[in-house]
C-alpha cells in the first residue's frame, strides 16, 4: 500500500513534469547561447539544465520512498529562439516564477492533506525557489548594466562562464 494518497503522489509527479519541462527549456536555451557564441551563457543554462534534472528525480525518489510511482507524461517542446541574452534570462525568471507557484500550489495540498513529509521535502523546493529567482533577476541586471554595448555583453558572458557545478 502506498504511504502517499493519490492526489499528493500525482500533484508530486506533475511537479515533476514541470521540472523535466524546465531542464528541456534550459538545455534548448543553452543550444541556443551556443549558436551565438555566448559560450558562458551555454555553460550556465546547461548547469541548470543538470540541476533541473535533479530537481525532478529528487520528486520521483520521494513518491518511491513513500511506497508511490510516480505518473510521467510528456514534455513540451521548448522553445528554440530568442531575441538575445536579456530576453533569454526574462523568459528564464518569468518561467521560474510560474515554477515558484506551482511548487506553493502543492505546498497547499499537503497541509490540506496534513501531510507534513511532503511538506518538509517541499521546504527544500520552497528555498531553492528564492534562489531560481534571484538569479536570472541578478543577470538581468547585469545585462541592464552592459546596456547591449558588445563589450558589456561579453563581460557578462564571461562572468556566467564562471558558474560551477554544484555536486
Ligand atoms: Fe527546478
Ligand atoms: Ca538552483
Amino acid at each position: 500500500m502506498p504511504r502517499i494518497s493519490k492526489s499528493m503522489a500525482d500533484a508530486l509527479s506533475e511537479q515533476a513534469n514541470r521540472e523535466l519541462a524546465s531542464a528541456y527549456t534550459y538545455l534548448a536555451m543553452s543550444a541556443w547561447a551556443d549558436e551565438q557564441n555566448l559560450q558562458g551563457a551555454s555553460s550556465w543554462l546547461r548547469i541548470q539544465w543538470e540541476e533541473e534534472l535533479s530537481h525532478a528525480t529528487k520528486l520521483i525518489d520521494y513518491i518511491a520512498e513513500r511506497g508511490g510511482r510516480a505518473d510521467l507524461k510528456a514534455i513540451p517542446e521548448p522553445q528554440a529562439d530568442y531575441q538575445g541574452l536579456h530576453d533569454a534570462f526574462r523568459s528564464v525568471l518569468r518561467h521560474e516564477e510560474e515554477v515558484t507557484g506551482a511548487i506553493n500550489q502543492v505546498y497547499e495540498l499537503a497541509v490540506a492533506e496534513k501531510d507534513y513529509a511532503t511538506q518538509t521535502l517541499l521546504d527544500w523546493y520552497v528555498n531553492e525557489q528564492v534562489e531560481e529567482e534571484n538569479q536570472p533577476a541578478k543577470i538581468i541586471s547585469m545585462l541592464d548594466l552592459a546596456a547591449d554595448s558588445p563589450s558589456g555583453l561579453l563581460m557578462v558572458d564571461r562572468h556566467l562562464a564562471g558558474r560551477a557545478r554544484v555536486e
